[in-house]
């Protein structure tokens, strides 16, 4: 039977404007692999049908905004929300140092694509598994680059179906962190970056790459960090320094290679990780009265 054959009017006019479904596994969207079914998913053609189809979807309804699924713990009871899938807003235009982003680009490719272009500032999106919108979202980092050091503005689809433009400025983005109108989704950011030398825009992204593979879990499913690290600490040492490297509960391991990563080592559940992140943020207090706060977006939690 068709996902969407008692489908309701607004509904059938979402699938006209790219992929409609029920009940769709998150697990199937996420880099952690876990995580129960979402009520709606719609992954929208284009940027016009996703501003054509926001306001069609009922207001009482949540959206939930999807990248890559490559920091967010999804519960495994899933999620009564629309999530709305980002990955086909992927236009990406050059102008001289002016790069313009559709939300569904991935973070990998912009950072090749800005190298090509004799391009610099970026380097470290080339080792972040995400997407443009989410990486503006979480305001991603890493080698002492984030994204808000060369973030210009980004355009904003609120709920009612308008389009706003917000400058950097205005996203008043911090560590993993940027404060976006509720109920909004990016839609496409700008950045300003640097003239540089291809071949050492390509070699200094190459030694990140290098980086990244010999220190981190990369084989089994993972959201990257899971806490921010604290003012001058770092997560991954306090929770190995509470004994915790290695420590599993179902099918969630803290990573033997780096105590800041949880890692999906079979079946885990998503109540299996929460467990996990909660048991690791009790020890640290306990041990350093130290809170550790989540870096992953726990999902459920934010409706
Ligand atoms: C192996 C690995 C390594 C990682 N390394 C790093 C790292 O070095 N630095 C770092 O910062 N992160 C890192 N991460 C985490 C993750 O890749 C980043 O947080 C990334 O920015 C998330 O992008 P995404 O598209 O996957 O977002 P998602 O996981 O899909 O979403 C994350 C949050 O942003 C919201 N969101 C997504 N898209 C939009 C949008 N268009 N508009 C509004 N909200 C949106 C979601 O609703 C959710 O709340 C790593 C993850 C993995 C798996």
């Amino acid at each position: 039977m068709s996902a969407l054959m008692h489908a309701t009017d607004w509904q059938t006019q979402l699938a006209a404007l790219g992929v409609m479904r029920e009940q769709e596994s998150m697990a199937r969207h996420t880099t952690l692999a876990v995580g129960g079914p979402a009520r709606w998913f719609f992954r929208p053609a284009d940027r016009e049908s996703l501003v054509a189809g926001i306001s069609l979807c009922p207001s009482d309804i949540p959206i939930v905004p999807l990248g890559r699924g490559s920091n967010m713990l999804v519960p495994d009871g899933g999620l009564d929300a629309m999530v709305i899938d980002l990955s086909d807003l992927d236009t990406l235009v050059f102008d001289g140092c002016v790069v313009r982003a559709g939300a569904g680009v991935r973070m990998s490719r912009f950072a090749r694509l800005c190298a090509e272009h004799g391009l610099t500032g970026c380097e470290f999106l080339a080792t972040v598994p995400g997407d443009i919108g989410g990486g503006v979202a979480m305001n991603a980092g890493a080698f002492a680059q984030q994204i808000s050091d060369t973030l210009v503005k980004a355009d904003v689809l609120m709920r009612s179906g308008e389009v706003i433009e917000l400058d950097a400025a205005a996203l008043a983005m911090t560590y993993r962190h940027s404060v976006l109108p509720a109920q909004s989704l990016v839609l496409a950011a700008e950045f300003k970056l640097h003239p540089g030398h291809p071949d050492e825009v390509r070699e200094r992204m190459r030694t990140m790459r290098r980086r990244r593979s010999a220190t981190q879990p990369l084989a089994l499913p993972n959201c990257g960090s899971v806490f921010k690290n604290p003012q001058g600490d770092h997560a991954a040492r306090l929770v190995e320094a509470a004994g915790l490297k290695g420590f599993a509960i179902g099918g969630a391991r803290i990573s033997e290679q780096h105590a800041n990563f949880i890692v999906n080592a079979g079946e885990a559940s998503s109540a299996d990780i929460v467990a996990l992140i909660k048991r690791a943020q009790r020890e640290v207090k306990e041990r350093f009265d130290i809170d550790l706060e989540p870096e992953v977006r726990m999902i459920g939690e934010q409706l």
